[in-house]
């Protein structure tokens, strides 16, 4: 048991309290039950004498549910300063980069990979990301595939293959979506929560990609769709039609996308990946248009060693609000329930009682800081099922 008082803020995302598409209960207390689960939420004030004992008083700081991030790439070898740094002389990026990164992957062990996404996802933790996804997709022959998703399965239960995320060089197109779709698939699926795929210029066509999530919605996988990053095309419109979870990057949408997106109702929800354009020196989306159109939309990182080399949600949030039109409210709301939202999980991403007791505290006195301060170290705490994980209280 563990009851936290004298929180300043606390973002519930639970709209049922009607404060605020946040829930944000001021002076309040929250109670982690034995279960590992939220017991009580709900003013100081009202707090059940039982648990006042042996309560921490947060003198005001903030609390917020732990970051849900929908989309990330932790499963690689080496990095890519190299690109990074001649992209930022002059040279604009193209999916290519991706194969840099498939030959260190191929020469790195499966010790070796495990230790790299574990490290990444131990800085996620830190900034405050409780749960995340990850794919395989730079391994690109059925072996690496395959131990890709293994090492995977080594951070997270929320697991992708995306076998076509782009044609390596041995192979021709044609053959080499037959594979993905045929024996990759059959030797990945059992690791694998979701399948992906990278459906923009310089990757897969609108035909490739809906045989390839096709087969893997015959074997169960739930869809997602890398989709209209780099420009328009029918990646998002697929996405919705198959219903995919969640279309990602949709930085270049046309009016009949984001019709597509809202008349999904939220069955498909549109990730957002800022720092990816911050990375690659790209145009932002507009997030307002979504949002205003009625469209569910999550943040995510991208976390990968090409074009979003960071795990920082603090970092995302402040760029959707700076330069994507959102609220501080919206971005903090998308980080936590949008995130939870695109991976269809209803225990995490709010702290209603019942909810997972994934949460951060806050080095301030409400999520506006997030935003408000960027580039600081604002997450003071971070527990995970109940258990303090990252930080300290004091
Ligand atoms: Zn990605």
């Amino acid at each position: 048991m563990l009851a936290l008082t004298g929180i300043g803020a606390l973002v519930t995302n639970d709209v049922s309290l009607e404060r605020g598409k946040l829930g944000i209960i001021n002076n309040a207390a929250l109670v982690v039950g034995d279960d590992d689960k939220v017991a009580f939420v709900g003013e100081t004030s009202q707090l059940p004498r039982d648990y006042l004992g042996n309560s921490i008083d947060l003198a005001g700081r903030a609390v917020i549910p732990g970051f849900v991030d929908s989309h990330t790439h932790l499963v690689f070898g080496g990095d890519r300063a190299e690109e990074f740094e001649a992209r930022m002389s002059g040279r604009p990026y193209s999916a290519g980069g991706i194969r840099t990164t498939m030959a260190a992957t191929r020469n790195s062990t499966n010790d070796e990979l495990v230790a790299n996404a574990r490290r990444l996802a131990n800085e996620a933790l830190h900034t405050g990301t409780t749960t995340l996804e990850t794919k395989s997709g730079y391994g690109l022959s059925v072996v690496d595939e395959a131990r890709s998703l293994q090492v995977a399965t080594a951070v997270t239960p929320e697991t992708t293959f995306l076998g076509a995320h782009v044609v390596p060089p041995e192979s021709q197109t044609d053959d080499y979506v037959a594979l993905v779709c045929g024996e990759m698939l059959q030797q990945c699926a059992h690791n694998a929560k979701w399948i992906d795929v990278f459906c923009d210029r310089g990757a897969f066509e609108v035909d490739h990609a809906r045989a390839i999530l096709s087969a893997g919605a015959k074997l169960g996988l739930g869809l997602r769709i890398h989709a209209n990053q780099l420009q328009h095309g029918g990646g998002v419109q697929l996405g919705v039609e198959l219903g995919a979870a969640s279309c990602d990057h949709c930085s270049h949408l046309s009016h009949g996308d984001i019709t597509a997106l809202a008349d999904s109702h939220g069955a498909t929800v549109a990730t957002l990946l800022p720092t990816a354009e911050l990375c690659t020196r790209s145009r932002f989306p507009d997030a307002r248009q979504l949002i205003d159109a009625g469209v569910t939309v999550a943040l995510a990182s991208d976390c990968n060693p090409g074009s979003s080399y960071t795990t920082s949600m603090p970092l995302v949030i402040a760029l959707a609000v700076l330069n994507m039109n959102m609220t501080c409210d919206e971005a903090v709301w998308s980080a936590t329930a949008g995130g939870a939202a695109a991976l269809r999980r209803t225990d995490i991403g709010h702290l209603k009682v019942g909810a997972q007791a994934d949460f951060s505290v806050l080095g301030a006195p409400s999520h506006i800081h997030l935003a408000y301060r960027p580039g600081v170290k604002i997450i003071d705490a971070v527990f995970n099922n109940g258990r303090l994980v990252a930080g300290s209280l004091r």
